[in-house]
């Protein structure tokens, strides 16, 4: 009985989701959960090591399990460490756009997998309080209809033991996208661009600041350093996937 509800499930499932994979429109193994074929399925990988400790930023060659970048030796964050899932090239930086950008929806479930995985395995979630995702100006989330970085911090209150808050942390105003910007002007363009509504909620608390991607580090350290100066005890960056 329940192998055949199974089926019908899954003949179900045939209808609504495309039979394709989402990336290369090649065939996905029949009876996979996944959108995506076992060829590009292997490329959503976690990021490999070695890495900066710091910030994961990725290292070609050799190096220990404390390995810290150049960048991080002269660079001051205001927060703690950046925890990376991925390396944002080929099938990942694909995935990641198309669900931001393309309304992509049904490669969300495994982008959080690949993101719940790397925040199990690098964060020490008795050490946490709540999680904030990065927010969207208003009139962007609108034309978006939804905030990527917060639709990944949902599912990861879900998986781990911490609180979601959404919305003390807002977006004062609009910047302009961050992708054709240098290192210092993405720091200029997001300057003053977040505010705490409700600052003494933040007080003492451990937070990790939640976001689709880390580049240059720009945005999710200006959050970090408003969560900071409301008072915060601590301040960890998650994406999913580094630049
Ligand atoms: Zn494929
Ligand atoms: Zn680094």
């Amino acid at each position: 009985m329940i192998g055949a509800i199974k089926e019908w499930a899954s003949v179900a499932l045939e209808l609504f989701y495309p039979a394709d994979c989402a990336v290369c429109k090649g065939a996905r193994e029949p009876g996979s959960r996944s959108m995506l074929c076992r060829k590009c399925r292997e490329g959503l990988r976690p990021l490999p090591r070695p890495f900066c400790e710091r910030c994961s930023l990725p290292f070609d060659g050799q190096a220990g399990g404390d390995f810290r970048c150049s960048h991080c030796a002269s660079k001051a964050f205001s927060f703690e460490r950046a925890v990376c899932a991925c390396r944002l090239t080929g099938v990942a930086r694909d995935c990641i756009h198309r669900f931001k950008y393309n309304g992509a929806l049904w490669l969300g479930p495994e982008l959080a997998e690949l993101l719940i995985a790397a925040a199990r395995e690098r964060i020490e979630w008795e050490q946490v309080d709540c999680v904030v995702p990065v927010p969207l100006f208003r009139a962007r989330e609108r034309e978006r209809h939804f905030n990527q970085a917060e639709w990944f911090a949902r599912r990861l209150v879900r998986a781990l033991p911490a609180s979601l808050s959404a919305g003390n942390l807002w977006r004062t105003r609009d910047t302009e996208t961050q992708a054709l910007l240098n290192a210092a002007e993405r720091t200029e363009n997001v300057r003053g661009a977040f505010a705490a509504r409700r600052p003494a909620e933040f007080m003492r608390r451990r937070v990790v600041v939640v976001d689709d991607v880390f580049t240059t580090g720009a945005t999710t350290n200006e959050c970090a350093r408003v969560l900071r100066a409301a008072g915060a005890a601590s301040v960890m960056v998650l994406t999913l996937g580094r630049g």
